[in-house]
């Protein structure tokens, strides 16, 4: 079909995640229709070199036959198994206990969703139902950072704390609190790794005291914030604040929707700072976008929990029709294997120093205030005037003209409204790759001047 005619009819029909909508319908779609490596190709024959991984989630890169033959091979043999009236299928069982070897020692159980915002959504269910079964009904309150993103849910859109997931939503609700980001370039105690962790933990601290801590279930962040605008808090700081929600006996839950998968280096951000959660959710890096999928990951206790309460022959009523499908399964233990064997997780980690040294060699560009990363997930954060840190006068849409000029210059970033840069470049990524992105990304920053 002619480009012309599928920008009319998406323009007339499909709504898009969060976007302005008039300003899409007026600007238009582009549609993407091919991708091999780390470039996609669009309809108008335009190549891009994909510095977000799609959603930050083609972890593995574009056009993996292997993938492709997995989900063709599931296909055929079972393209669906329902995981009601006890049946199951060969990759979903298989990939459940994968991901308990690969993950932190404490999580041992695995309950599978769609992608993010519904493995949130179901954590948020298992903790009511967990505290509830324990007899401590009373324990309803939830605590996120500010600027974290955890899904679009009719709750889990409550514990993100990014203001257009609130607005005309009625959101947050009640129960759901926040505490300041740890956030080193705009944190009024400074960038001291140890006074950023302090100020973390006694803010948790006075949250939980001020609410009751009878009255508190969990505390949920990201290692690192994605979507509040990679923020990437000290070394030490996720531990801080686990050791700190166990002192006050609340769940601490990881959010590595996106950190998982090698996409800060280790499999999961969690193993590289020696944490244990209560419960982990994960998505996008799983199945690297080839099929919908994401978990949610929970300990022992609380599974334990949930089955003692839940009374003999009464069923746990959490369920969706799609958990575990089998192909999604299938397509994430080939993703896996790809991520070990196939040798892209050492990739990721070998390259991304040149990604850091990149970034960083920007900050001497008049727009770049700061370069922050933590392995493939980095960003730049764009200012007016570098000593004051000025953010630009969100009339001057700066955000938008970097998102086109590096359109224009084949790259594809994200630009938050904010005017940080965010990428997450897939863990194939060459050394040419790189070299090609930063050529393209100084272009784009240039443009805009
Ligand atoms: N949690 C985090 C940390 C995320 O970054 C995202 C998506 O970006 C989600 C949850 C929601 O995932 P999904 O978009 O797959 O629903």
């Amino acid at each position: 079909m002619q480009t012309d005619s599928l920008v009319t009819l998406d323009r007339n029909h499909l709504v898009h995640p969060v976007v302005n909508y008039r300003s899409h319908e007026q600007r238009g779609v582009t549609v993407l229709e091919s991708g091999s490596g780390a470039y996609l190709r669009d309809s108008n024959g335009h190549e891009l070199l994909d510095a977000f991984s799609g959603l930050w989630c083609v972890n593995t890169g574009y056009g993996h036959e292997s993938i492709v033959r997995a989900a063709e091979e599931q296909m055929r043999r079972l393209p669906y198994a329902t995981g009601y009236f006890h049946f199951g299928s060969e990759p979903a069982i298989k990939l459940a206990a994968k991901l308990v070897e690969l993950s932190p020692a404490s999580l041992q159980r695995v309950y599978f969703t769609m992608g993010g915002s519904d493995a949130v959504d179901s954590a948020i269910r298992f903790i009511v139902n967990y505290w509830n079964a324990l007899g401590k009904s009373e324990k309803k309150h939830f605590i996120t950072l500010e600027r974290g993103y955890h899904g679009s849910s009719s709750q889990g859109a409550g514990l993100t704390a990014l203001p257009v997931f609130h607005r005309n939503f009625d959101l947050p609700l009640p129960n759901q609190h926040r505490i300041p980001s740890p956030y080193p370039y705009r944190n009024p105690v400074g960038s001291d790794p140890a006074a950023i962790i302090d100020a973390s933990v006694s803010a948790l601290r006075d949250k939980v005291q001020e609410l009751g801590a009878d009255r508190v279930a969990a505390f949920f962040c990201e290692p690192v914030q994605g979507s509040g605008g990679v923020i990437v808090p000290p070394k030490g700081w996720l531990k801080a604040m686990q050791e700190c929600c166990q002192a006050l006996g609340i769940l601490f839950v990881v959010d590595e929707v996106i950190t998982g998968f090698g996409r800060t280096g280790p499999m999961f951000a969690s193993e590289a700072e020696g944490v244990t959660p209560d419960l982990m959710t994960l998505a996008k890096g799983l199945t690297a976008g080839y099929a919908p999928m994401g978990a949610v990951m929970m300990s022992d206790a609380v599974y334990q929990g949930i089955a003692e309460g839940s009374g003999a022959d009464v069923p746990v009523g959490h369920g969706h029709t799609y958990s575990a499908h089998p192909v999604s399964a299938a397509v994430a233990l080939e993703v896996l294997r790809l991520y070990g064997e196939g040798g892209l997780l050492n990739n990721g980690i070998e390259q991304a120093p040149r990604f850091e040294e990149g970034l960083r060699s920007l900050l001497d560009h008049p727009l770049v205030g700061d370069a922050r990363s933590r392995g493939l997930l980095g960003a730049l954060e764009l200012v007016a005037d570098k000593e004051g840190k000025t953010r630009f006068d969100p009339a001057l849409k700066l955000a938008d003209r970097i998102f086109e000029a590096a359109y224009h210059n084949g790259i594809i970033l994200r630009a938050f409204a904010d005017n940080v840069l965010g990428f997450a470049p897939a863990l194939c990524y060459t050394s040419t790759d790189f070299a090609l992105l930063f050529e393209r990304l100084e272009r784009t920053l240039n443009a805009v001047l």
